[in-house]
């Protein structure tokens, strides 16, 4: 869409410098599998490897997490004592019977008791489950009976929405109430077990990590419902490796770093990302117990010394809402580098970021069922704004026709990776012909349709589902959306084909608008003149409405499905991870 490319300054001192070389010599056993420490004894713990191994190497005593609570409470671990706590846990887990395999749902705001009895359940063989906090009682419960929960970790507000729900999980041996700093007078029901006095009765010193192998269970995860119900993800220690290894190749994680994820641990990003990646690479995690806002995240990165940030396209584009004026007010200096997940990532977003912030942003491309990082704007890397960048060495991704074969060359196709990559799900809990049906003639059908440039860049074009056929054309969605929010009244789009007698479908789309802006039949008007002059004719889209709120997934991302049930009159289907404002 006529954006430049951003070339890098390239004396940076990156753990990537030269991709191709890197592609060509890499070798998973030598490179990432040979790079763990395992346990003594052999096996593989992915709590071991994020925090015990550190302490173990003398490096104890390094910042692990700083956390900062919705009030600017602070609180700061050593790997040390995240070492110590989570044994504590796993030997309170170990006392209450845990066993191999069971799953713990882990139901909680942001507090450091997430992640330490997220890290002392992984240790003691159990599976984690985290779960948003904001949902509801029946998500809840849905997840709860499908995955057969044992045992539930939750704080007393959230403990009460869950009153009704809770006796009908016929599975779950205990529920554990976090009531941090006393806040509850009265925090616990009938049964419930306090995680403060469980922790004090109980020592770490005599914990012994389970001897997990790489193969065992370790996390399930729902996915985000965008496309429909949401699945439940299996994933193994394994696939730890490939986090370790992406967020040192595609973040550039070093020890020296301060790293801010803002994605919850109840979505794949905030374990993979916000748990596993930046403690296995021995960073300093600062985590942030309250939600977006674009003046408490930038006072924390100034206050903090961010140096490397992961966020989302969702917030970003609320950042740009925000505006450059108040970025000029806070020192970002100590930033140097800027990564996104999710969604889409407009290419308006990456140039705003290089010009308010000084530097791009760096679009990567996963799903839940990839584990990990697939496909990176790495940091040695030109970018090419609009594009996710390129494989991470070791993983074979094409864009392939029905006949499952690669399109030539800038053609639109479905985007396939070959399977086998250490993070890969190992299922979908209980929907095997769901699993079955993603593997086809030696590859994995992401779900996602995209093209690749002849110089291996992906560019991403919607979901299978949301592409758009108009008279003849293939449309992704994303194209046109980026096209209308680069104009100055647009601050959402989400764009959807509407049947039609004559092209098939035709574009549509919904836009939210930035402050200052009033809908209007004129603006409507200027908006499809304006993407025409952007996009051909045939792409722009014909007919535009105004919304007061994009509907979008907790997670962040843009329901198209569900703009277009709206739309149509149809059914709203699974609306359990529907953002409600
Ligand atoms: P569900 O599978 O329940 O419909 P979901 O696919 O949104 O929900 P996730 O696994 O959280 O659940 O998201 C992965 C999807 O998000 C990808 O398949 C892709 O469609 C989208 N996505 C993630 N990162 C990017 C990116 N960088 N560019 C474009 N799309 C992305
Ligand atoms: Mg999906």
């Amino acid at each position: 869409m006529g954006y430049k490319e951003i070339s890098k300054s390239g004396n940076e001192n990156y753990n990537l410098l030269d991709y191709d070389m890197a592609r060509k010599k890499f070798n998973w056993w030598n490179d990432a599998f040979n790079k763990m420490d395992w346990l003594p004894g052999g096996g593989l713990n992915n709590a071991f490897e994020a925090v015990d191994r550190h302490v173990i190497n003398g490096k104890g005593d390094k910042l692990a997490m700083i956390w900062v609570g919705k009030n600017e409470e602070e609180e700061k671990y050593t790997y040390l004592e995240l070492k110590q706590k989570s044994d504590n846990f796993g030997s309170v887990m170990r006392n209450l019977g845990i066993k191999r395999g069971d799953k713990v749902f882990i139901f909680m705001d942001r507090l450091p008791e997430l992640y330490i009895s997220a890290l002392g359940i992984l240790k003691s063989g159990g599976i984690i489950a985290p779960l948003f906090s904001a949902f509801g009682p029946d998500p809840v419960k849905d997840r709860m009976e499908d995955a057969g929960a044992r045992y539930l970790i939750t704080t007393p507000e959230l403990r009460q929405k869950l009153d009704d729900i809770l006796p009908q999980i016929k599975t779950l041996k205990n529920v554990i109430i976090v009531n941090k700093d006393s806040r509850y007078k009265d925090p616990l029901q009938k049964g419930d077990l306090s995680y403060e006095d469980l922790m004090q009765s109980c020592c770490e010193d005599k914990f012994e990590i389970e001897h997990t192998t790489q193969y065992d269970f370790a996390i399930i995860h729902y996915t985000s419902g965008s496309t429909g119900k949401p699945k439940g993800v299996l994933h193994r220690h394994q696939a730890v490796i490939q986090q370790w290894l992406t967020g040192k190749l595609a973040l550039d994680f070093t020890p020296e770093d301060i790293y801010f994820c803002t994605a919850d641990p109840g979505w794949v990003t905030g374990t993979s990302y916000g748990i596993l990646a930046p403690w296995t690479n021995g960073v300093t995690q600062l985590i942030y117990e309250g939600g977006f806002g674009a003046q408490s995240w930038y006072k924390l990165i100034e206050k903090y010394k961010v140096t490397i940030w992961y966020t989302a396209p969702t917030a970003v584009r609320l950042l740009m809402r925000a505006g450059g004026k108040i970025i000029e007010k806070f020192d970002f200096s100590s930033l140097r580098f800027i990564g996104s997940v999710g969604e889409p990532l407009n290419p308006e977003a990456v140039v705003w970021g290089n010009e308010n912030y000084g530097l791009p942003i760096h679009d990567n491309w996963w799903q839940t069922e990839t584990g990990a990082i697939m496909c990176a704007n790495f940091p040695s890397m030109p970018i090419r704004p609009g594009s996710m960048g390129r494989p991470i060495p070791g993983i074979e991704m094409s864009v392939i026709d029905e006949n499952y074969e690669p399109v030539p060359v800038g053609e639109i196709g479905a985007l396939a990776v070959r399977p086998g990559w250490p993070s890969m799900m190992y299922a979908y809990w209980e929907k095997d012909e769901m699993y079955n049906s993603r593997f086809k003639k030696g590859w994995y059908i992401t779900g996602d349709q995209a093209s690749m440039d002849e110089d291996g860049y992906f560019w991403f074009q919607g979901r299978a589902d949301d592409v758009i056929n108009t008279a003849g054309h293939l449309v992704g969605p994303f194209e046109v959306e980026s096209a209308l929010i680069e104009h100055p009244a647009v601050a959402e789009a989400g764009v959807i084909g509407k049947p039609d007698p004559i092209a098939m479908e035709i574009v549509k789309a919904f836009v939210t608008l930035n402050p200052d802006f009033k809908p209007s039949k004129n603006l409507s008007r200027e908006l499809i003149k304006f993407s025409r002059s952007k996009l051909s004719a045939g792409i722009a889209p014909r007919e535009i409405d105004f919304v007061d709120i994009m509907p979008k997934t907790r997670s962040g991302k843009i329901m198209r499905r569900l703009l277009k049930a709206r739309e149509l009159g149809l059914p709203e289907g699974d609306i359990s991870t529907l953002e409600e404002d």
